[in-house]
């Protein structure tokens, strides 16, 4: 392989995940070159629903979801869809999932995400003051919605498994939901609230920040995709199309959900598929609510963003490549408008790629076959928030900064 440049560390893609880890090992003083052929930040990570929420210790697959699964899946409707064209290839991800959510499993992975989530926090206040973006951070918790009666009684299980690692959370009565959201209809069933959760109030904007905080401290980025990689005692090479071509002495693979074939050429066989997801934004002169909310029969976050309305959420098992699924767009917006009929049209429709494992926990740390290849992707529905803490668990790696051995065990991609 032709070899034109040498740098100290590569990380692949410059969703918010590589972004933070560029800015972590830049600020550690490391020579970082970060590589995307496309705009920074303009994957998942722009598009999501912008809460960093770190009391969602309940992994998707679990034994209430997995009790509605046949439900779920042939309702085209449903929160949790399937494209049924995707059924065969999906298969081997849908049957490791049905494993993962039984109980001794789902908890030990609700054990494996509340340590990561305890940390999610506080690593993102830092990471905001290193990025001079405080100002995109709002602290005014979350809200969970249970419109019907009895809907309350169906999350115990999901609330006792928070109340377990410690999470902040108040049950309240339909009056106390009014008061904190008066703009809501009223709901029967009450709500729960999460007083120490944060948000974004514009996920693109935060990249940008990030990004310059990045470059600032000295990392480059490299617009192109990388396609080739081999990995060596020494380091790795980088290969891709209009002649990228580079050696790297260690790699982060950070590529969200595009990440498997990158690891499969570093030997390592991930079942990382997506759970696609859409958004509709909604322009409000006026803010209708002043933090994120969740309708959780609806599936779905409602999230005051910067002079707009973002509905973001929902669950489409589905290829990469399917084109947009119309009838999901609509779904959130005849969604949204039994809180808001008066909204105009949407302002922004979009359709992002969630990067999931069937345990819900990403994979971070090194290859089992090679340390210079690092990894960082699989958050799934929590990459936002969890891309700080996991910035930091890779310069400490990089770093050698304590031992992380038993801290990344449960992220290992040799787990599967
Ligand atoms: C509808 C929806 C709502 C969500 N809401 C939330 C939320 O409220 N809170 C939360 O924490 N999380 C949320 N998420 C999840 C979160 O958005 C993702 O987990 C997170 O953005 C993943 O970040 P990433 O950096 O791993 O991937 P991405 O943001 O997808 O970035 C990956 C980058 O890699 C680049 N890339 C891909 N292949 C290559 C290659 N071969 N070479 C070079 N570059 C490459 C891509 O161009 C891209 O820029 C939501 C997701 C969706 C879809």
């Amino acid at each position: 392989m032709r070899v034109t440049r040498t740098v100290e560390i590569a990380v692949i893609g410059a969703g918010v995940v590589g972004l933070a880890t560029a800015l972590r090992l830049a600020s550690d003083g490391r020579e970082v070159l970060l590589i995307d052929p496309n705009e920074p930040g303009s994957g998942a990570s722009f598009g999501n629903a912008g809460t960093l929420a770190e009391y969602a210790c309940m992994p998707v697959g679990n034994p209430a979801v997995l009790r509605a699964l046949p439900k779920l899946l042939l309702d085209a409707d449903s929160p949790f869809s399937l494209r049924w064209t995707a059924l065969l290839h999906l298969a081997p991800w849908l049957l490791r999932f049905v494993r993962q959510s039984l109980p001794a499993a789902t908890h030990a992975n609700a054990v494996a995400m509340a340590g990561l989530l305890a940390d999610s926090l506080p690593a993102w206040e830092e990471m905001a003051v290193e990025a001079d973006a405080t100002d995109l951070l709002r602290r005014n918790g979350c809200l969970y919605l249970y419109r019907r009666p009895g809907d309350l009684a169906g999350g115990a299980s999901s609330r006792a498994l928070r109340a377990e690692f410690g999470v902040d959370q108040a049950v309240l009565n339909p009056s106390e939901v009014a008061a904190l959201e008066p703009n809501l209809p009223a709901v029967q069933g009450g709500g729960l609230f999460f007083p120490q959760s944060m948000n974004l109030t514009d996920p693109q904007t935060m990249m940008a920040r990030l990004l310059k905080a990045a470059a600032g401290r000295g990392a480059a980025l490299l617009r192109g995709e990388v396609t080739g990689l081999r990995a060596d005692a020494g380091g790795v090479d980088l290969s891709g199309p209009g002649g990228l071509s580079l050696r790297a002495h260690k790699v982060v693979i950070a590529t969200g959900a595009f990440s498997r074939p990158l690891a499969a050429q570093a030997g390592d066989r991930i079942p990382l598929e997506t759970e696609r997801g859409y958004h509709l934004e909604f322009a409000t002169p006026a803010p209708v609510l002043t933090r994120p909310v969740c309708p959780v029969d609806l599936g779905f976050y409602m999230t005051p963003m910067a002079g707009r309305l973002r509905v973001a959420g929902t669950v489409e098992l589905g290829r990469l490549a399917s084109a947009p699924n119309p009838r999901r767009l609509a779904l959130l917006d005849r969604g949204v408008r039994q809180f808001f009929p008066t909204l105009g049209q949407p302002s922004s429709k979009w359709l992002g790629f969630r990067p999931s494992l069937p345990d819900s926990r990403p994979v971070i740390g090194p290859s089992p076959g090679n340390a210079n290849v690092i990894y960082a992707f699989g958050h799934g529905h929590l990459g936002l928030t969890l891309s700080a803490v996991t910035a930091r668990l890779v310069g400490d790696l990089i770093a050698g900064r304590r031992p992380n051995s038993e801290r990344l065990a449960p992220f290992a991609a040799g787990r599967f």
